[in-house]
């Protein structure tokens, strides 16, 4: 087995052990592999392994990569932020987006989608720690969001739940609180709004993702773990 065919069993196998821990499916867990900065080379590689999803964060990078392994049985994930002017790119091409965190941003992507007759799963990213220096929804305006979210049709768009990112360099305690509230904000906008298929948490990365698995990721986002360091300069970026 070459280098990265054993860095993917090696995670797919803590992904096994860790659902398994807290009683739950593996099969429940999908794993996005965070490929940004690493060339189609790289992705190529890791689907030849078997990896399906991959995820990218910037738009112009994201599509050039989707055009340059042109395979349909993967999906695309955008996880970066995103400008209303960049959902052109995105609508048609990516299958997921994890960022979603303006109402503008909505309208453009559903406007795309409607003219492509395509279609997007989108999700919420939450500022769960109220961190100003991150992106995403505070916890606090989840509510006012979701209900302006829901006042009118979204053609294109289905809402399937929430995403966070844990504290950097946080103690098990203080990123499995992060993602416990993540997990609890979901069930709440569930209860307290029609929301059909709003199941999906997505949080964890390389040195997070087992113990988001026991918080209850259905989707976790993996880079360093399955294809090593990132460029020292390209880290900077978002
Ligand atoms: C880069 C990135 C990841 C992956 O991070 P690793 O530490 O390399 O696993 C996950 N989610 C988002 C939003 C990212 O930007």
């Amino acid at each position: 087995m070459d280098e990265t065919c054993e860095r993917y069993a090696r995670v797919m196998a803590r992904i096994e052990e860790a659902a398994r821990a807290s009683g739950r499916e593996p099969a429940a867990v999908r794993l996005v592999a965070v490929s940004k900065f690493h060339p189609p080379e790289a992705l190529a590689e890791l689907a030849a392994c078997g990896q399906r999803d991959f995820g990218e964060s910037r738009a112009k990078e994201g599509g050039a990569k989707i055009a340059a392994l042109s395979d349909s049985a993967l999906e695309w994930h955008f996880l970066g932020p995103l400008q209303r002017n960049k959902a052109r790119v995105i609508a048609g091409r990516f299958h997921w987006l994890h960022s979603l965190e303006n109402l503008q941003t909505a309208d453009a992507l559903s406007r795309q989608l409607a003219a492509s007759n395509a279609r997007l799963r989108v999700l919420i990213e939450v500022n769960v720690t109220a961190d100003p220096r991150k992106h995403g929804v505070a916890p606090a305006d989840l509510f006012p969001f979701l209900e302006a979210y829901g006042a009118h049709p979204r053609m294109g768009l289905d809402l399937v739940g929430l995403m966070a990112m844990a504290p950097h360099g946080g103690s098990e305690g203080v990123v499995r609180k992060a993602f416990a509230r993540l997990r609890e904000l979901a069930g709440a906008s569930r209860q307290a709004f029609d929301l059909p298929g709003f199941n999906e948490l997505s949080m964890g990365m390389s040195d997070d993702y087992p113990w988001a698995i026991a918080e209850g990721a259905t989707i976790i986002r993996v880079g360093r773990a399955l294809f090593g360091e990132r460029a020292p300069a390209a880290a900077q970026a978002p």
